[in-house]
């Protein structure tokens, strides 16, 4: 079996290896290795989780070593889809050159351009950046990128699913002619691939096994529901989901919950919490400080669900996920792999556990085609029952939060289409005056969410509105004794006047 010391990496590279507690290299980077350390182009048809960031990130820091960087004119490039990724490649590059004099920048949005160009003005070994950024920056003058001689495309396939191809094939144009590339995507479409036989010289190729169908590791359940009312299949769902959750007891010791729309990340995190469950969301709309202070409660457990949209988990590198559940079927089926693959990782046991509801047949039937085999079916717990509130027809707002004109996940250009219960929201989910995209709906509190939500309309109709509707707000949010958080809103008011 190779180990990393046979590989020829840099001895402060393999020392920082050590000290991570690795040996083996994993497939990919055994065979990547070798051939990046000969300068030669790199195609590696990778998943995440397969240790594809060790496999561009060791041959780099070995072959940078020799030489400096220049002020503006970064030596190397890395291209991820996303900040969450550029930045995990960020911390591979800090665990492995902690040994090293080499230096890099983090180009990803949400952090402030000075600070950024300072970096890059004083010379970089390293650029890791999301193409948007980078292109922002090389537009403002700041940067050159006729200094970059390694040059590394990350997650390709997500790079065309968000709509960047066109940024990196510019990318690849402002870099010389000679540099090396390192080029990683977990698929090969055949844009991918067009990409590749453009812009790589006789790659090397490595391909290693796709996840969904090696990993038997993971236990996977798909559990159908039909809705009693169409108007109330997100809130069933829910109820479904927690009923499940519950059952699996302390075997679920953390999990993510996937979504196929940012707004129903929004309002399930806060039904998750309203619920009494540790649970925070995750997607492109929240600012980046927020993102990684979600992540990094994750992480230590701070934070027991995240719930996600499929962009801003994908490729996140969190080794301890005992479950994934799908509360949305994946209207992509290689959006699956992805997601069943944050759990089970490094030979732990894990647990995917989606929810299907009649309308995501076509979407579980790509999802069985892709991974060539059937989902295994499971039941709802046994002692799972609707509550009442469930089945009786949504309230007006129920779907105040699914603003049509921003219904995208954060993918760039491509809508995800919807289906299950948006396809079978009723005529009255659906009327534009019941809809306040601005606001997210718990679940809980429905009283004086529905209040709140007339009330804003009320004030926003009239002449000076705001200011009333501010009193209102005031007024309501003093403390009345003795009548609970769930007293009819206009009660609450006339008692306050009276005692005040
Ligand atoms: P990646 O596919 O790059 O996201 O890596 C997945 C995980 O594998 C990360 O937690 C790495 O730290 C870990 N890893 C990388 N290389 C190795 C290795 N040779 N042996 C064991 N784990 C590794």
């Amino acid at each position: 079996m190779t180990k990393f010391n046979d590989l020829k990496l840099d001895p402060k590279v393999l020392q920082a290896i050590a000290e991570a507690g690795y040996e083996t290299p994993t497939p990919i980077q055994e065979g990547a290795i070798p051939p990046a350390l000969e300068g030669r182009d790199v195609l590696g048809i990778a998943q995440t989780g397969t240790g594809k960031t060790a496999g561009f990130v060791l041959p780099m820091i070995t072959l940078l070593g020799r030489g400096r960087a220049r002020a503006r004119m970064p030596r190397s490039l890395v291209l991820a889809p996303t900040r969450e990724l550029a930045a995990q490649v960020a911390e591979n590059f800090d665990t492995y050159a902690k040994h090293t004099k080499l230096t890099k920048a983090l180009l990803i949005g949400g952090v402030s351009f000075g600070e950024q160009d300072k970096l890059i003005d004083r010379g970089v070994d390293v650029l890791i950046a999301t193409p948007g950024r980078l292109l922002d920056h090389f537009e403002r003058g700041k940067l050159l990128l006729t200094g970059v001689q390694i040059m590394v495309v990350d997650e390709a396939d997500r790079m065309l699913d968000m709509g960047f191809i066109p940024d990196i094939e510019r990318i690849f144009q402002l870099t010389p002619f000679t540099r090396q590339t390192l080029f990683f995507s977990a698929t090969m479409a055949p844009e991918i691939e067009r990409i590749t036989n453009t812009f790589l010289h006789t790659p090397a190729r490595i391909e290693v096994a796709r996840q969904a169908t090696t990993s038997e590791t993971i236990e996977q359940r798909l559990i159908e529901i039909t809705p009693t009312r169409k108007d109330q299949s997100a809130k069933q769902k829910r109820e479904l989901l927690r009923a499940v959750i519950n059952a699996e007891g302390e075997a679920c010791t953390n999990a993510i919950l996937f979504c196929n729309r940012k707004t129903e990340v929004d309002i399930l995190a806060k039904s998750m919490k309203s619920h009494g469950f540790n649970a925070a969301p995750i997607h492109g709309d929240l600012d980046q400080s927020q993102r990684t202070r979600t992540l990094d409660g994750f992480r230590d457990g701070t934070i027991r669900f995240l719930v996600a949209s499929d962009v801003a988990a994908r490729g996140l590198d969190i080794p301890a996920v005992s479950h994934v559940f799908n509360f949305d079927a994946p209207s992509h089926a290689e959006d699956y792999v992805h997601r069943i693959g944050r759990t089970g990782r490094a030979g732990r046991k894990g647990v995917a556990v989606t929810l299907a509801v009649p309308a995501d047949k076509k979407y579980i039937d790509a999802i069985e085609g892709l991974v060539g085999r059937p989902i295994p079916r499971a039941n709802a717990p046994e002692d799972f029952a609707l509550s009442e509130a469930a089945q009786r027809p949504a309230r007006k707002d129920d779907g105040k939060a699914k603003g049509r004109g921003r219904d995208r996940d954060d993918r760039k250009g491509r809508p995800v289409k919807p289906h299950g219960e948006e396809a079978a929201m009723s005529p009255v989910e659906a009327a534009p005056q019941a809809r306040k995209p601005e606001r997210d709906a718990p679940e809980r509190d429905e009283a004086k969410e529905a209040k709140e939500a007339k009330d804003g309309a009320k004030s926003n109709g009239r002449r000076g509105g705001k200011s009333d509707g501010r009193k209102r707000r005031e007024d309501r949010d003093a403390p009345v004794v003795g009548m609970g958080d769930h007293v009819p809103d206009f009660l609450t008011r006339g008692l306050k006047t009276e005692k005040a």
